[in-house]
């Protein structure tokens, strides 16, 4: 017959009891703010930051430009604003030319 546990080993057992729930519940967290994170992603792809509208791709020379269809603000992804600032004065004319109004 095994012998009844003493104090130290019933200590041990509900510390690392605790432990395991303790990582069980923050795994869990993690799971949900990634959960959150990925539910912001979708709400605001192709989503003006400023007005929340829907923003309108356009490609121009490999570089994509998003323009907002109701603030008309012009925002760039990672990398763009240095291909832009690269543009020599025709091509950064032509670029600006692409969102003239008619
Ligand atoms: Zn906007």
């Amino acid at each position: 017959m095994a012998n009844k546990p003493s104090e130290k080993e019933q200590e041990y057992i509900a510390r690392k009891e605790f432990e395991k729930l303790q990582k069980l519940k923050a795994d869990a967290q993690k799971k949900l703010a990634e959960k959150e994170k990925n539910k912001l992603i979708e709400l605001h792809h192709m989503r003006c930051p400023k007005c929340g509208m829907e923003l309108i791709e356009i490609d121009y020379r490999s570089i994509m430009i998003d323009k907002c269809s109701q603030c008309e603000g012009i925002w760039l992804d990672a990398g763009e604003f240095e291909s832009v600032s690269k543009l020599e004065k025709s091509g950064l004319d032509k670029l600006f030319s692409v969102f003239k109004k008619v």
